[in-house]
């Protein structure tokens, strides 16, 4: 495929791309940020053969097939709208074997003393500090997982008393703000804090989907596992001990149990998290890579394609992929590869569809009260 001559030479660009070590990803982000965008985009006989127009039943092409999208209005009351209503927001899932629906496997509570419960995968929640908040009209459907952002210290016996200190502090700044259900401190303790059945304020502006359905706004829907810990940029990997990741697994096995949660709805903050003033993906940017999705017996959704690039039209800049490890481009990328298929199946630019997706975004969140983009949306951003 020939690429359109650039049209933008920005010098910034070539020393990120020098960072991507997958050179189809590291196209892939050249063309995107040398502005390509205006143009109307090929479709390479590789791409024809992965995606073929039959199978490709892309956002716009959607709005008249039906279904429904899952929103926050107005008050943060959630609702489902009809077809009728809204635009339906349809995108087949990519083969192959990342989705693989996991099975669950059966946890149940065997005991609970005061305020700690024995689940029979050996998980322990402790609820000592568990408050309630407004209620959810539905069963949550997915988690978002977050980091604390907080400050740390060396994991050390000597600095016992402080990192117990450090994660009590943490622990009744998330009760008060309602912020998270579940925070794991470095000790691997796992606490609820805001009750499943209530709604958290983590997630803020946010845009994820599945198969059958677009939700924006996650708080409604999603609950919140928050690891104690600091995000640090690109590949590195945050500060997060062998007893968190343990607990990550059981708690996480427990809750797609009970609420029949499926794999792909299991994702990162950085994977949802948008900024709806400039439309740009990563407004935070917690476990924007190596999340242990592996580990803690999930498939890599890092590769899933974002849905607000793909289903609203959300871009992204620099200091996204600055902030962002390589495994996460790939889901930008592969978001990218499916716009650019339903461009090039309507003959339209990428820019005009986008164009359009935003339009469709504004429309299903226009009267939702969601925090304007510069005020703190979730509670991680405040326990620095
Ligand atoms: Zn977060």
């Amino acid at each position: 495929m020939a690429g359109p001559t650039p049209k933008v030479n920005r010098s910034w660009a070539d020393p990120l791309a020098n960072r991507i070590p997958d050179p189809v990803a590291k196209l892939r982000y050249l063309r995107n940020v040398r502005g390509d965008d205006e143009a109307v985009p090929e479709v390479s006989r590789w791409r024809r053969a992965r995606l073929p127009v039959a199978a490709v039943v892309v956002v716009v092409a959607s709005l008249v097939l039906g279904g429904t999208v899952m929103r926050r209005p107005a008050k943060r009351e959630k609702s489902v709208e009809s077809a009728a209503a809204v635009p339906a927001v349809s995108v087949p899932v990519a083969s192959g074997t990342v989705h693989a629906a996991a099975p669950h496997t059966k946890v149940w509570l065997v005991e609970t003393r005061g305020t700690l419960e024995s689940w029979s995968n050996g998980l322990q929640v402790d609820t000592s500090l568990t408050v309630s908040n407004k209620k959810r009209k539905a069963a949550p459907t997915g988690i978002v997982f977050h980091t604390t952002e907080s400050q740390m210290d060396t994991f050390e016996p000597e600095k016992a008393q402080r990192l117990k200190m450090l994660a009590r502090g943490l622990l009744n700044y998330v009760r008060e703000e309602k912020g998270y259900h579940y925070v794991i401190d470095r000790f691997g303790r796992a606490f609820r804090i805001v009750a499943e059945e209530d709604i958290a304020y983590h997630a803020g502006n946010s845009v994820w989907g599945d198969e059958k359905h677009t939700w924006t706004g996650l708080n409604d829907d999603f609950l919140a596992v928050s690891l104690e810990s600091a995000t640090r940029t690109g590949d590195e990997n945050p500060e997060i001990t062998p007893a968190q990741k343990l607990a990550l697994r059981l708690l996480v096995e427990m809750l797609r149990y009970r609420f029949g949660l499926a794999a792909r709805n299991c994702v990162t903050h950085a994977q949802v998290s948008v900024n709806p003033s400039n439309f740009r993906v990563g407004w935070h940017t917690d476990w924007a890579g190596n999340f242990p999705f592996e580990e803690i017996g999930l498939p890599d959704n890092y590769q899933l394609p974002l849905a607000a690039v793909e289903r609203y039209g959300f871009g992204y800049d620099p200091a996204f992929f600055a902030a962002t490890g390589a495994r996460m481009w790939r889901g930008v990328v592969a978001a990218e590869d499916r716009l650019r298929a339903e461009a090039s199946r309507r003959q339209i630019s990428v820019a005009q569809l986008r164009a359009e997706l935003r339009k469709v975004y504004q429309q299903h969140t226009r009267a939702q009260d969601v925090p304007a983009p510069n005020q703190p949306e979730t509670a991680h951003k405040e326990t620095h």
